[in-house]
């Protein structure tokens, strides 16, 4: 069976030992004689199937027991404007920061409910960095601060979560979560679209803070109200079921792996192997400001050369798949994902110098 290294932004590759499980359940899952698929969510094999993966989740991420973790459907795109429904309430007032494309979506729905204020921006300089963001950038008014933990298109990453003082922090979290030991407590609300990190499309992760829900307004549409999911253990109605299962076996082989402190360490490994590279190479280069640089995306470029379009496709002749950057930015990017063995990074490093070597 041939498999590629996928380093597609999302969706993205899967753990082999997860696809394996589910391809043996498949047509019969624990002798229910029928497939995940086929199954009533309100069944008791279905029902057991979304407990664990929220108690799996919260045994890997710490989540406090303040906190609820829901199961939606629409993608971190619906969240931008879930997010201010539930939250842009009180003064109708939220800080933003501006960090790249999926900051700046986030930006323009919140606009559309109340004041959506930029507190910091590194948009004139190419999103190649992340601002310093301290309390005195934030106003005392504000319903809360949003941000980007991970730049999925510009490869740009917090190192540091700031500090809001009491105004909830809320953050999409989409293309970092589970990629590394974070503190759940610093976040009124985390948001991420399951296809980076989690899983398969359709699913979309919210770990909120208990007090923030049931804040919105009376016009708000059930289906995009936190309370909603909160008091039906998100099975108000019909969840991405075989989504959800296929959270769990993810779950499952992370903390069989050593939770999130060891893929932490290997998710460095990966990175940093490719980032020496980029920094030796005379012929590659990274964009990204060295204390901003994500450790799941990495783009990078071959600056003054008309070299992408044929690096792409011998990469892909070689089994080094979906390394073109994202249409807004070019070049090229490699999503390093906790699914992609160090090999697959191995692998693209020897080629990119093998190509340096015919192009130099
Ligand atoms: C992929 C991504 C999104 C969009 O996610 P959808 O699930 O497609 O709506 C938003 N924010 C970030 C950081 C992303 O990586």
């Amino acid at each position: 069976m041939k498999r590629v290294y996928n380093f597609s932004a999302g969706p993205s590759m899967l753990p082999l030992p997860v696809l394996e499980k589910a391809q043996k359940e498949f047509l019969n899952y624990a002798d229910s004689g029928m497939s995940v698929l086929e199954m009533s969510h309100r069944s008791g094999l279905f029902t057991d199937i979304i407990s664990q993966a929220e108690h799996l989740l919260r045994e890997l991420m710490k989540i406090p027991d303040s906190y609820k973790v829901l199961f939606m459907q629409g993608g971190a795109s619906q969240q931008f404007a879930m997010v201010p429904l539930n939250l842009l309430v009180n003064n109708k007032k939220a800080d933003f920061v501006n960090t790249g494309s999926w900051s700046k979506k986030a930006i323009s729905e919140a606009k559309k409910y109340g004041e959506a204020r930029v507190i910091a921006s590194s948009e004139e300089e190419g999103f190649t960095f992340i601002p310093q963001v301290d309390m005195s950038l934030i106003h005392s008014d504000a319903d809360y601060v949003h941000i980007t933990t991970n730049n999925t298109i510009e490869g740009t990453a917090y190192s540091e979560i700031p500090d809001t003082g009491g105004i909830p922090l809320v953050a999409d979290m989409s293309s970092n979560i589970l990629s590394e030991v974070v503190d759940v407590s610093k976040f009124g609300l985390i948001y991420a679209g399951a296809q980076k990190n989690i899983g398969p499309a359709g699913l979309t992760v919210v770990i909120v803070r208990e007090d923030l829900i049931g804040r919105a307004q009376e016009t708000c549409p059930t289906m995009l109200d936190y309370k909603t999911f909160s008091t039906t253990n998100s099975l108000y109605n019909t969840p991405p079921t075989f989504s959800i299962y296929m959270a769990k076996l993810v779950f499952e082989w992370l903390q069989k792996l050593g939770g999130l402190p060891e893929i932490e360490r290997q998710n460095r490994e990966k990175a940093d192997l490719l980032y020496t590279f980029l920094e030796e190479s005379e012929l590659f280069s990274s964009p990204v400001r060295p204390d901003s640089r994500s450790i799941m995306n990495i783009p990078f470029i071959i600056p003054g050369r008309e070299l992408d379009a044929l690096f792409v496709k011998e990469a892909k002749a070689a089994g080094l798949e979906t390394l073109k950057g994202h249409r807004s930015v070019g070049g090229m990017r490699a999503s390093l994902y906790n699914a992609m063995p160090i090999e697959g990074v191995r692998a693209l490093v020897e080629f990119m110098k093998e190509f340096e070597v015919r192009h130099r």
